[in-house]
C-alpha cells in the first residue's frame, strides 16, 4: 500500500439547476437575465490527505417580465452555513454514539478528514443541534413487524405495601409471561422466601 502524504483538493459542484426551478418567484416567467454569479465554497468531510468542497452556484437574476431581481437559495445549505452537513451530522454522532468530546472532534476532523473546525464551533453544533440528532435518531429505531408486539394490560388491582417496607424489599426472582389458550397474558412474579 501506497501511503500519500500530499493533501489534494477535490469539488463537488452544485449548479443552480439543481435547486432553482427557472421561474421568476414574482410572476412564474422563464425569461431570467443573469445579472452576476459567483461559487460558494464550503468545507466538506474529506478523507485522509483528501480535502473536499462543495462548491455551489450562486446567480443573480433579473426577471425580464417583471424586472424583479433576486437570488435562489439553496434550503439545504443556508446562506450562514460555513461548514456541509455532513461535517455537523458526523460531529454529532461521534458525539452521541462513540461519547467523544467536542476537543476530539476537533481533532479527529483535522487529523483525518482535513477540515479545521474551531473547538467552540464543534461544541455550539452539539449544544443547537442535540435534541433534533436524538430525534432521528429515535426514528431511525422503528419496528419490522409492529404488530407482533402484544400490549400486556394489568387490571388495576395492587396491593398496598404500606409505609413498612422500606428496607423489607423481597428480591425479585423472576417475572414472566405467559400466553394463555383464551388468547390473553398472564404477568407472574415470582419472589424468593428468606
Ligand atoms: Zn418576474
Amino acid at each position: 500500500m501506497n501511503f500519500k502524504m500530499v493533501v489534494k483538493a477535490s469539488y463537488h459542484d452544485i449548479p443552480v439547476e439543481e435547486y432553482f426551478d427557472g421561474a421568476c418567484p414574482e410572476c412564474r416567467s422563464l425569461v431570467l437575465k443573469i445579472r452576476s454569479s459567483y461559487k460558494r465554497l464550503l468545507p466538506d468531510l474529506g478523507a485522509p490527505r483528501e480535502k473536499r468542497f462543495l462548491r455551489i452556484k450562486i446567480n443573480y437574476f433579473e426577471c425580464e417580465t417583471c424586472g424583479h431581481s433576486f437570488s435562489p437559495k439553496h434550503l439545504d445549505y443556508p446562506s450562514k452555513l460555513e461548514y456541509a452537513p455532513s461535517i455537523i451530522h458526523y460531529a454529532l454522532e461521534r458525539y452521541f454514539r462513540d461519547n467523544i468530546s467536542g476537543k476530539k472532534i476537533a481533532h479527529v476532523l483535522k487529523n483525518s478528514h482535513e477540515v479545521e473546525v474551531p473547538v467552540d464551533t464543534v461544541n455550539s453544533w452539539i449544544k443547537r443541534h442535540s435534541t433534533d440528532y436524538l430525534k432521528s435518531v429515535n426514528r431511525e429505531k422503528t419496528l419490522e413487524h409492529p404488530e407482533s408486539i402484544k400490549t400486556v394490560t394489568i387490571d388495576g388491582t395492587y396491593t398496598s405495601t404500606g409505609r413498612d417496607v422500606i428496607g423489607k424489599k423481597k428480591p425479585v426472582v423472576s417475572l414472566s409471561l405467559t400466553k394463555q389458550k383464551n388468547g390473553t397474558y398472564l404477568l407472574t412474579l415470582s419472589e424468593m422466601r428468606s
